[in-house]
């Protein structure tokens, strides 16, 4: 997919209200420019939300999010980008790596947004929360059978289980929260039983793999929370159902869809304050709701479909720990011949 470069033009009719934001009042000239790896559909209405309450124009150019960050890496300094938004902590993390990020301060938006979804020093901060957990097939398992990720690997799934490709990033997330969990033995152990358990070759993304459960081609599987809540929305008899993971451990995986400001930046302040703007309840139930997901503001209204998949336990690790064991995750996962 080409990069695009569109842009959120404030509406003429509307009155604008400058945000009583750190940093002063903007001025109707200012305008940001974000990279972004969400649907520009989706993220659009949010830009334009920012633009109308702020008068700070956005430029917005989207694409895939290891996309944007060789984008950042080739632009460097030179960079018309203020800030960067991407899916998983993965993605997140090689930014900071990559040296793109810089850390930023705000007192509010530490209050807003729990430190296990955010960098040490706020190099990004998560801005919506996602589960990944096992879903399964009424037909074929009780709920009463489910337990954890790690039984997944034991015998009774022979040939029943179902996992997407180990190259995607929030498997990769998956693996490496595994590893700063249980360290790379047991991680290890966990994973070649999930190979021997598989019932089909592993799915190029979540959606397949949930229809595969439904079609009782496998009998459970792992995918993110709102790939289900999309399917289930178009066809809500579907045999797949959400168990939510090892509710009397550690506690269901949780990742983010999350923004940086970037280094190079010659408008911090301002990027910062967008990040404030996205942190306060009304954009973090905008947010959320644009994809299913949940509002990282624990203060925020969870979209009531959202809701009815029940209330859960998430990891408590937080999530820049899954980043550093991003490379051990990916090595890991080739040694065990999970493709
Ligand atoms: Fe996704």
């Amino acid at each position: 997919m080409q990069s695009r470069i569109l842009s959120v033009l404030t509406p003429l009719f509307c009155a604008v209200t400058p945000l009583a934001l750190a940093g002063g009042a903007a001025k109707s000239t200012d305008a940001l420019t974000i990279y972004t790896s969400s649907n520009e559909e989706f993220i659009r209405p949010i830009f334009e939300k920012f633009t109308q309450e702020s008068g700070i124009k956005i430029n917005f150019v989207a694409d895939k999010g290891p996309v944007l960050i060789e984008k950042l890496k080739a632009e460097g300094a030179n960079s018309p980008a203020d800030l960067l938004t991407t899916v998983d902590v993965g993605n997140l993390w090689l930014a900071g790596e990559a040296g793109l990020l810089a850390p930023t301060q705000s007192a509010e938006l530490e209050a807003n947004l729990p430190a296990q979804y955010r960098a040490p020093h706020n190099e990004w901060v998560g801005l919506s929360i996602r589960a990944r957990t096992i879903f399964y097939n009424p037909k074929k398992v009780k709920a009463s059978q489910l337990s954890t990720y790690e039984d997944l690997a034991s015998p009774k799934w022979k040939g029943k289980l179902c996992l997407r490709t180990s190259n995607n990033v929030y498997n990769q997330s998956l693996v490496a929260s595994f590893i700063e969990n249980w360290g790379e033995k047991k991680t290890e152990t966990v994973l070649k039983g999930w190979v021997r358990n598989l019932a089909a070759p592993v799915f190029a993304s979540d959606t397949p793999m949930l229809e595969a459960i439904a079609a009782g081609q496998c009998a459970v599987g792992i995918s993110n929370s709102y790939y289900f809540a999309r399917l289930i929305k178009d066809k809500p008899s579907l045999d797949v159902k959400l168990f939510w993971a090892d509710q009397g451990g550690r506690g269901t995986h949780v990742n983010v869809m999350g923004g940086g400001v970037l280094k190079a930046s010659k408008k911090k302040e301002l990027a910062t304050q967008f990040l404030v703007w996205a942190s306060r309840l009304e954009a973090q139930k905008l947010l959320s709701a644009m994809n299913y997901e949940y509002p990282v503001n624990p203060k925020a209204e969870v979209s009531p479909q959202i809701q009815a998949f029940g209330n859960f336990k998430p990891d408590a690790m937080p999530l820049y720990k899954a980043g550093e064991k991003q490379r051990a995750a990916v090595q890991l996962m080739d040694r065990v011949g999970y493709k």
